[in-house]
């Protein structure tokens, strides 16, 4: 038995008519015996418009539950509006929403950003939803809201739609997800800015979500977590009329889910630095280093640059070699003055989408280690990991206090 959820993004519920083209496209599928949910976003700009309206009206002063219960009226409204579509269609359809007993879609009170409990919400997935489609009818849900233990209307943070999604095909075991939006799929570039931009077959949904975690709009990346390795996952245009429209594939799953991931890697590491003050006013100074590295095959795992010195991270192993190297630039160059190197290092790589929207979290995770009188060497940090250095020996420790269980 094929079971699938489709969810339909803004613009391709942006008028009448394309609501129309988007419920033909479920019809289609359907009709084929495929058992499918259909998720909805709010029509065209309707979430930027309430929550403009919403904030002039209140003065600024607007409370986050009652902005919530108003942004909910976007997605509501759509799920009504699709249902109502699927049924003159001669699709036995039924919007689901917040004020439902069936109601789904279980979260904590952080409205706004609302978190889902994962418990509740499966569980509540498998009894009403799950008797739904086995009935052969379509259960149209409002994406992007949840509801607290209070019955309080939450969301799920902007863009939400996707998560709405890929937490449904999970507990519904859905062979497919697709992701029905206003670009042709994943592209190698903002094709609004880069008109050469190339459409992805596929990409892993470990890339995708990093490429959501760094500003990309396709994919809200807390959507990727519940992506299944099983579960096939697309981006397709809504212009096709058709859920059978190549797009994009997702490939593979993440296992876990939004915690916070901590990978040790398993073999020592060695650092070197470059030293020199006109280093950073001087064009080319890193690749001259870097360039007789890779003609060698040597792998750069990190670097990072200060004032006067860049440091780059090597495995052990390839220590030696590579200072060598690097030694000889030093030499031919008037502003790379010397090489040091370091070796025994641990690196320690901890992963979080809270990173990124969340004040003090070097703080919260660098504080337990001072208690537990672990040096740290070096941190790096992008914007949804940050990589660890210690020493070898600290290693296990580390990651133990890391986690939160030291
Ligand atoms: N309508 C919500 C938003 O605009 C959620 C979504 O589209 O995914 O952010
Ligand atoms: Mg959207």
């Amino acid at each position: 038995m094929r079971r699938i959820v489709v969810k339909f993004g803004g613009t391709s519920l942006g008028n009448g008519e394309r609501i129309r083209l988007a419920a033909s496209s479920v019809r289609k599928e359907w009709r084929k015996g495929t058992q499918v949910a259909v998720v909805v976003s709010a029509m065209g700009h309707t979430t930027d418009e309430l929550l403009e309206a919403a904030r002039e009206a209140s003065g600024g002063n607007l409370q986050a539950r009652d902005l919530d219960d108003i942004l909910a009226m976007g997605e509501r409204t759509s799920a009504r509006i699709f249902a109502a579509a699927l049924r003159s269609l001669g699709v036995k359809a039924r919007a689901i929403d917040p004020g439902m007993r069936e109601w789904p879609i279980i979260t904590d009170s952080s409205f706004s950003r609302a978190k889902v409990d994962e418990r509740r919400t499966e569980e509540r997935v498998k009894r009403y939803l799950e008797p739904m489609l086995r009935e052969r009818a379509v259960p149209v849900v409002c994406g992007f809201l949840g509801r607290n233990l209070k019955g309080e209307v939450t969301t799920l943070g902007r863009g939400g739609s996707d998560t709405t999604a890929f937490i449904l095909g999970k507990y519904l075991n859905a062979s497919e997800v697709i992701i029905v939006t206003d670009v042709e799929g994943v592209m190698t570039a903002d094709v609004n800015e880069f008109r050469d931009a190339r459409l992805l077959d596929s990409l892993t949904a470990l890339e995708l979500r990093e490429l959501g975690r760094f500003g990309a709009r396709v994919m809200h990346p807390a959507a990727m977590n519940y992506k299944l390795p099983q579960m096939d996952a697309k981006v397709i245009h809504f212009r096709h009329g058709d859920l059978s429209a190549p797009g994009t594939t997702i490939k593979g799953g993440i296992l876990g889910s939004d915690k916070m991931e901590v990978t040790l890697h398993e073999e020592p590491i060695g650092m070197l630095t470059v030293v020199g003050e006109g280093m950073q006013r001087t064009p080319g100074v890193l690749l001259q280093a870097i360039s007789p590295l890779s003609r060698r095959g040597l792998n750069i795992l990190g670097v990072s640059i200060g004032p006067r010195s860049f440091s780059l991270y090597v495995w052990q192993k390839d220590l030696r070699k590579a200072v060598e190297l690097v030694h000889r630039q030093v030499k031919k160059s008037r502003v790379m003055k010397s090489v040091t190197s370091e070796e025994n290092l641990a690196m320690v790589v901890v992963e979080s989408e809270e990173f990124i929207d969340t004040p003090g979290m070097i703080a919260k995770l660098t504080s337990p280690l001072a208690r537990e009188g672990i040096n740290i060497v070096e941190i790096l940090s992008s914007r949804a990991s940050i990589s660890f250095f210690f020493r070898w020996e600290d290693r296990e420790r580390a990651v133990k206090v890391l986690k939160g269980d030291g």
